[in-house]
């Protein structure tokens, strides 16, 4: 068996913390990490590469790309795969605002009701029979569409 056992060498360029962002520090400890888990080296200059490529994003969200990326990623990551992580991040929010939410208490924005009167207007106002009930939209359904409305 001719197996490496040999520790990686410490790299002074990604452990010095003189003069580095937190965000520098993201990327040494996630290419640090990354080395580890897929059992890569890393090129020489490898951090400056990431760090132009990365340069303005938030590190928090940088250390969440790595997390989510360790979690499926098969292979090292390159930039450009922890870059799209974070655009997909923050995209989504902004993309989930015009997107109804249901309370909670609701079926998706319809409250089931035993009792009362229908609106319909095929048939008109009349008793819901308690035996089948009948449906009618949740206010957080009816304040998402004023608001879709209202925006509009
Ligand atoms: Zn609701």
């Amino acid at each position: 068996m001719d197996m490496e056992l040999d520790p990686p060498e410490p790299n002074n360029e990604l452990t010095t913390t003189e003069g580095t962002s937190s965000l520098d520090l993201v990327l040494a400890r996630n290419l640090d990490r990354m080395s580890q888990i897929y059992n890569v080296e890393l090129q020489p200059g490898a951090i400056r590469v990431w760090q132009r490529a990365m340069a303005g994003q938030s590190p928090r969200l940088v250390e969440w790309a790595f997390e989510e990326y360790f979690k499926t990623g098969k292979f090292p990551a390159k930039p450009a795969d922890i870059y799209m992580l974070i655009r997909q991040h923050q995209e989504t929010p902004r993309h989930d605002d015009k997107q109804f939410r249901p309370c909670g208490k609701c079926e998706f924005g319809w409250i089931r009701v035993y009792e009362g009167m229908t609106v319909g207007t095929v048939l008109g106002r009349r008793p819901v029979d308690p035996k089948v009930g009948a449906v009618k939209r949740c206010d957080c359904f009816l304040q998402w569409a004023a608001q879709r409305k209202a925006a509009a």
